[in-house]
C-alpha cells in the first residue's frame, strides 16, 4: 500500500496534519463556534427562491466579478465602502488562502500572536511561506508596543491579528492596530470572525481609509448562521482586491453560493435575529462556569475558553459520552465551549456540574 510519505510531495508539507476538528454526530456540537440556532425559515424561503431562479442558467459560468454580492455586502460593511472595495471567496480561509497567495509565498514570512486560529499555519504551509508565531503577552493580551515591537523585529511580508481572537476571545484594540500598520511595510490583515458578536467595538474597516495595506477580513460562517454554505469576505483598498484577482481561480464562486449569500446578506437582520440572545448567553454561562469553580477568559466572541480543567482530556472524554462536543485546545488547564442555544448550555452546565463534582 502507498504511504503519503513514498510519493514526491513538497519538503515543506512533509509531517504536516490537515485541519481536523472532529465531525461527529452528536445532539450537542459546540466544538467549531458555529451558530447553533440555525437560519430564519423565511430567509430559507427566500434563498430556495434565489437557488430555483438560478437552475436554468447553471450550463454557464457564474459572473466571475459577482458585482451583486460585491455591492450588498459593501451596503452591509457600510463606513462608506463600495463593492470596489470589497472581496468575497469560499469561507475566509479562502479569502486569507488568496491574500497569503498574492502577498506571502516562497521567501516570505507571515507573522502572528499565538495562541491563535489553527488554520494560520496550515495557509502557510500551503502557500510555502515562512510561519512566525509569537506568544502573546500575559492574559492573552496584545498591546500597541508589543506588536509594533515584534512586527519591526520580524519584519515579515504579512501580519495577521485575529480580533476577538480565535481561541482565546481576546478582543483587539484599534491602538494595537494601528501600532501594527506603522510597524512595517508589509500587509496587515485584520481577522474578524467574531466581530457581530463584540459589543460596543467598531470594526477595523473604519481604519480602511488611507492604509492601502490593511485589510479585514469577515465570514458568514459565525454570526450569519451560514457556515454550510462557504462565505468569507474582505473590505480593503480597491488595489488591494485587483491583486487578489492575479491568484484566484476563475469563477470561484459557484451561481448557487452566490444567490443563497446574496439572499441571506440582503436579510441581515434576520441573518442575525440570535447574536443578541447568544451574547446574553454568553454572560449566564459565565457566571455559571464561576459558579462551578471555573475560569472563562473575557471574550468578545460566540465561544469561551475556559481554564481550571486539572484534566481537560478526561472532561473532553466525560461531556462526549453524554453526547457534548467541545474543543480541546493546546492550552494546558483549558478547553472552548461554543455558546449554544439557552437549552443546549443548559445541558453543557448541568453535564459539567455532574463530572466535575
Ligand atoms: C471560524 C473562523 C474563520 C471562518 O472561516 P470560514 O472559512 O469563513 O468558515 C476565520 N477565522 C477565524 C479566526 C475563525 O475562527
Amino acid at each position: 500500500m502507498t504511504d503519503l510519505q513514498d510519493l514526491p510531495l513538497r519538503d515543506s508539507l512533509r509531517g504536516q496534519t490537515p485541519y481536523g476538528a472532529p465531525q461527529l454526530d452528536v445532539p450537542i456540537a459546540l466544538n467549531v463556534n458555529e451558530n447553533t440556532h440555525g437560519v430564519h425559515p423565511e430567509v430559507q424561503k427566500q434563498i430556495l427562491a434565489a437557488l430555483s431562479d438560478e437552475l436554468s442558467g447553471l450550463n454557464r459560468y457564474p459572473d466571475r466579478e459577482f458585482r451583486p454580492l460585491r455591492e450588498a455586502l459593501a451596503d452591509y460593511l457600510g463606513d462608506g465602502l463600495s463593492a470596489d472595495n470589497i472581496w468575497a471567496a469560499n469561507g475566509s480561509n479562502e479569502v486569507l488562502q488568496h491574500i497569503l497567495q498574492a502577498f506571502a509565498g516562497p521567501g516570505r514570512s507571515v507573522l502572528s500572536f499565538g495562541p491563535t486560529y489553527s488554520m494560520y499555519p496550515l495557509l502557510a504551509a500551503g502557500t510555502d511561506s515562512e510561519y512566525i508565531e509569537i506568544p502573546r503577552e500575559e492574559g492573552f493580551l496584545l498591546s500597541p508596543e508589543f506588536v509594533a515591537a515584534k512586527i519591526a523585529q520580524h519584519k515579515p511580508d504579512v501580519v495577521l491579528l485575529c480580533g476577538p481572537n480565535n481561541p482565546t476571545g481576546t478582543t483587539l484594540s484599534r491602538e494595537a492596530i494601528i501600532a501594527a500598520y506603522d510597524a512595517f511595510d508589509g500587509v496587515l490583515v485584520i481577522d474578524e470572525a467574531y466581530h457581530e458578536f463584540e459589543t460596543d467595538l467598531p470594526s477595523a474597516t473604519t481604519l480602511l481609509n488611507g492604509r492601502p495595506r490593511l485589510a479585514v477580513s469577515r465570514t458568514t460562517s459565525k454570526a450569519f448562521a451560514f457556515a454550510g454554505v462557504r462565505l468569507g469576505y474582505l473590505a480593503a483598498d480597491p488595489a488591494f482586491i485587483d491583486a487578489l484577482r492575479l491568484v484566484r481561480l476563475p469563477y470561484h464562486l459557484s451561481a448557487l453560493t452566490q444567490a443563497a449569500a446574496l439572499t441571506a446578506v440582503r436579510n441581515a437582520p434576520l441573518m442575525l435575529e440570535a447574536v443578541a440572545e447568544i451574547r446574553a448567553q454568553r454572560a449566564l454561562v459565565v457566571a455559571e462556569l464561576q459558579s462551578l469553580g471555573l475560569r472563562p477568559w473575557q471574550s468578545g466572541a460566540n465561544f469561551l475558553l475556559i481554564d481550571g480543567f486539572d484534566n481537560p482530556s478526561a472532561v473532553f472524554d466525560a461531556l462526549l459520552d453524554r453526547g457534548i462536543l467541545v474543543r480541546k485546545v493546546a492550552i494546558p488547564g483549558h478547553l472552548r465551549l461554543t455558546i449554544g442555544t439557552a437549552a443546549e448550555n443548559k445541558a453543557v452546565l448541568a453535564a459539567l456540574r455532574d463530572i466535575l463534582k
